[in-house]
């Protein structure tokens, strides 16, 4: 992802920079934040969720010894197959094409797993699971940078499985349908730019505007670097306001509130192609790892850094989210 200038303290890149200077982070203070809105309409308030973090942090673990994972090397292969594997008896979708680079051609697949719900419309959850190809050969195993994203929607797929039968009669949930999607390619091969960069969510926005389904989400919300141990998530202004006030509020329900919008600035991720083409979108990340980002896109980006509590954190408040949009 990348950051961009914003107000009197500059945001300077983050997933832009090629092998140049380590990238830094500046944040503006967010001065205004909203408080919760009032709770959920009379009676409905449903038990905070508590995702497995313990579980979620094993999946991490895995996904990270899997080693580097760029666009169409072997150990991305493996992973495709590691992620399909988790989605046994669920509704699983390929959007795979090739994607054209500086670098030259490569595979790219999204998978997407699908929740049927009772109601009209449908919330999506992504995070890439790709590494980048610029660090090949470094030893960068992106534990929280496509690690972490990866494994929280494994276990929200746990999640959503269980809600969805409870009985094993595959009924649907009881809300939106919801669709996890693992994302592919949204590294730059090269250097951050608009065409060197989120390959395949560049693609999926096109191929969801041609077939309709861009009109019936109601909100698509981007997990990506969620699992470092200090985790402060930053406001990313680049998205919609009323949604990223609603993640809020859901960290405020769990008590979580701490770990949110400190700090806010735009950056640019995976929400993108989907934001430009008219849907509410919002990015949940914390591009402040290690002092000024030392950890972000280096061989330091590993296990040791992270922690389930995190996990449990960022994770608990998005279910909630989804939560307090099926009430919508
Ligand atoms: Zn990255």
């Amino acid at each position: 992802m990348l950051l961009s200038l914003f107000g009197l303290v500059a945001i300077l890149s983050a997933c832009s920079r090629g092998t140049d200077a380590g990238p830094k982070a500046f944040f503006q203070v967010a001065s205004q934040i909203k408080t919760a809105p009032s709770p959920s309409p009379e009676g409905t308030v449903a038990p905070l969720p508590h995702i497995d973090a313990k579980r979620a942090f094993q999946y991490t673990r895995e996904v990270t010894a899997f080693g580097e994972r760029y666009m169409g090397n072997e150990n991305h292969k493996k992973l495709e197959r590691y992620i399909i594997d988790h989605l046994k008896g669920d509704q699983v979708e390929d959007d795979a094409f090739t994607a054209d680079t500086v670098e030259g051609k490569f595979p790219v697949r999204n998978i997407i797993a699908k929740f049927p719900g009772t109601k009209d419309g449908i919330i999506v959850i992504m995070g890439h699971y790709d590494t980048n190809y610029w660090l090949r050969g470094t030893g960068y195993v992106g534990a929280n940078d496509g690690g972490s994203s990866t494994a929280i929607l494994l276990e929200y797929a746990n999640q959503l499985r269980g809600a969805k039968s409870g009985d094993g009669s595959g009924k649907k949930r009881d809300g939106y349908s919801v669709w996890l999607v693992w994302t592919d390619g949204e590294e730059a091969v090269k250097t951050w730019s608009d065409t060197d960069s989120l390959y395949g969510t560049r693609h999926l926005a096109e191929k969801w505007e041609k077939d309709g389904t861009l009109k019936k989400i109601k909100a698509l919300i981007v997990m990506d670097m969620i699992g470092d141990a200090d985790l402060d998530i930053q406001r990313n202004t680049s998205g919609a306001a009323w949604l990223l006030d609603l993640i809020y509020a859901a960290a405020e329900r769990l008590g979580y509130q701490s770990h949110f919008y400190a700090m806010q600035g735009s950056i640019e991720d995976d929400h993108l192609p989907f934001m430009k083409r008219g849907v509410p979108t919002a990015d949940v990340i914390d591009l402040d790892y290690g002092y000024n980002n030392v950890f972000h896109h280096t061989p330091q980006d590993t296990m040791d850094k992270l922690s389930p509590n995190s996990l449990q954190i960022a994770g608990d408040t998005i279910l909630e989210t989804v939560h307090m949009l099926d009430q919508r």
